[in-house]
Parts: structure tokens; sequence; C-alpha cells
């Protein structure tokens, strides 16, 4: 049995590796009746998916993934945005600055010392998450310019290292309010994944968050149970999608692999102001 509902879709237009177009395609014959797109801090994909939708007769809801920190990564999900609204797109480019610009300019000074890095290589160890400088730390190690994790941060990366780049955070409440600010409905993605869950919740439920994703990748019965229940406390909307980055390496839940109840649609667009 395949869902026919699935939000949570990457395309090259972020860290996937299908274009909008074999994705969607891939959605349409997998028999999806309704996805959202959602690219890590960009809507570049979005005005394409929507007409290929349109062509394909496969609902596409604009989506977008933003990247927060509050004691580790918190992603906020934001699902029917007004995404060509301009202080919008200008507010995604800081989000997309310190999502990948600032490791960027890390490994600029790193192959100014001597030590050139792959910034593919860097996102590949990534993965799903923002690049950080652990992950910089293991590209180096890779390389044998070091010997262990720890010197990367000892002799270049560590606060005031000679390949050290100051950076800011946005936080999960900022990511929310950004949503709302064009019409959005925010989503915790992967609660599983939230370091500390039951202070972060609280404060982004009061700043507006509409869902929480339950029914995610590879989440257990147990484990859909217990943030189902979670979301019911909060009067949240249960989400769900694959989180599928195109890659079928067996590592990941497939498209439309993950039930998502169809019913899920109908609740979001009942808090659609
Ligand atoms: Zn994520
Ligand atoms: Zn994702």
């Amino acid at each position: 049995m395949a869902s026919l509902v699935d939000l949570h879709l990457h395309s090259t237009a972020s860290d996937g590796a299908q274009t909008v177009e074999d994705l969607i395609g891939l959605a349409a014959q997998v028999g999806l009746k309704t996805i959202a797109l959602t690219d890590h801090d960009t809507t570049a994909a979005l005005d394409q998916a929507l007409e290929i939708g349109q062509r394909l007769g496969l609902e596409v809801i604009p989506g977008v993934e933003l990247s927060s920190e509050e004691d580790g990564e918190v992603h906020i999900l934001g699902y029917f945005i007004q995404y060509k609204n301009v202080a919008f797109q200008k507010a995604l480019e800081r989000f997309r600055f310190l999502r990948y610009g600032r490791t960027q300019l890390i490994l600029e000074k790193l192959a100014a010392l001597g030590m050139p890095l792959e910034f593919e290589r860097v996102l590949q160890i990534a993965g799903d998450a923002a690049p950080q400088r652990p992950h910089i730390a293991e590209a180096l190690k890779e390389k044998g310019y070091i010997q262990n994790v720890s010197d990367a941060f000892q002799l270049y990366i560590g606060n005031d290292g000679p390949a050290y780049v100051r950076t800011e955070k946005v936080t999960p409440v900022e990511a929310v309010e950004l949503v709302q600010s064009v019409g959005g409905l925010a989503v915790l993605a992967h609660p599983n994944y939230v370091k500390n869950l039951e202070q972060v919740l609280p404060k982004i439920v009061e700043a507006g968050l509409t869902g929480l994703e339950v029914y995610y990748g590879h989440n257990s019965d147990e484990e859909v149970a217990y943030y189902k229940a979670l979301a019911v406390q909060h009067n949240l909307v249960p989400t769900g999608g694959s989180d599928w980055h195109g890659r079928d390496d067996g590592g990941q839940v497939y498209i439309g692999e993950r039930i998502v109840p169809p019913e899920v649609i109908v609740q979001l667009k009942a808090r659609l102001k």
C-alpha cells in the first residue's frame, strides 16, 4: 500500500538528488495525490513544481523547510506559503547564508591555509543536516590534514582559530513567525531529531505552530503514537512525509512509502486563515 500524501520532499534546489521534474514525475508514478515540496531554505523550484503538478493532476502545496537552532538544529516546515513576498525572499537569503554560506567561507579560509576541501563532500557528510564545523572537521581528517577531529577545532576552526567564521543564529520561534508572515502554516519537522523537545515545543506552539510531523521517515508505531498524543495535547495537526532526497540507497524511506492519512490535508486547510 502506498500513501496518497507526502508532505516532505527535497529536490536539487536544495540537497535532493532529483530535479523537480523527475521528483514530481516519480510522485505521480507512485500514486501520490497531494505532495509538498519542502527544499531547505529556498523556494527556487516552487514555480516549476506547481506548474508540473497541474500538468500531471497532482496537488502541490508550496512549502519550505527552514533551518533554525536551539541546542542543535530544529527544522520548521512551512506550508501554503505566499513565497513571492519580497521580504520573505530576503529573509530566506539569511537562512541560506547560515545553512551553507558560513561553511563556504570557512572552506575558503582553509584553502588559503593550504587545506582545500570539496564543499560537496562536506554536504555529503552532513546528510540532511546543515553542514557545520563537525562535518568540516570530519572532511579535514578524511583528507589527512589532521589526525583527530578535535585537532580541527584546536588548530583551525575553533573560536578564534585562523579559519573561524563567526555565526549568528535564527531561532525556531523566528522561523515559525516567518512562515506565518506570508500566510503559511508552520510545522515542526522530525521532532524525533529535536534535542530539547520539551523546552522547544511550548515556545513554538506559543509562537503559532500549526502542526507536528508525526508520520515521519522510519518512525515506529510507538513513536507515531507518542508524537500523535503530543500533537493532540498541543492542538497541533499531525502531519507527515518521507523526507525523500531522491537517493534510493536503502537507507531512507522511499517517496510515498510513509503512510500519511489523507485527512491531514483537510485538517491543515481548516487552519488556513
Ligand atoms: Zn530536516
Ligand atoms: Zn527534510
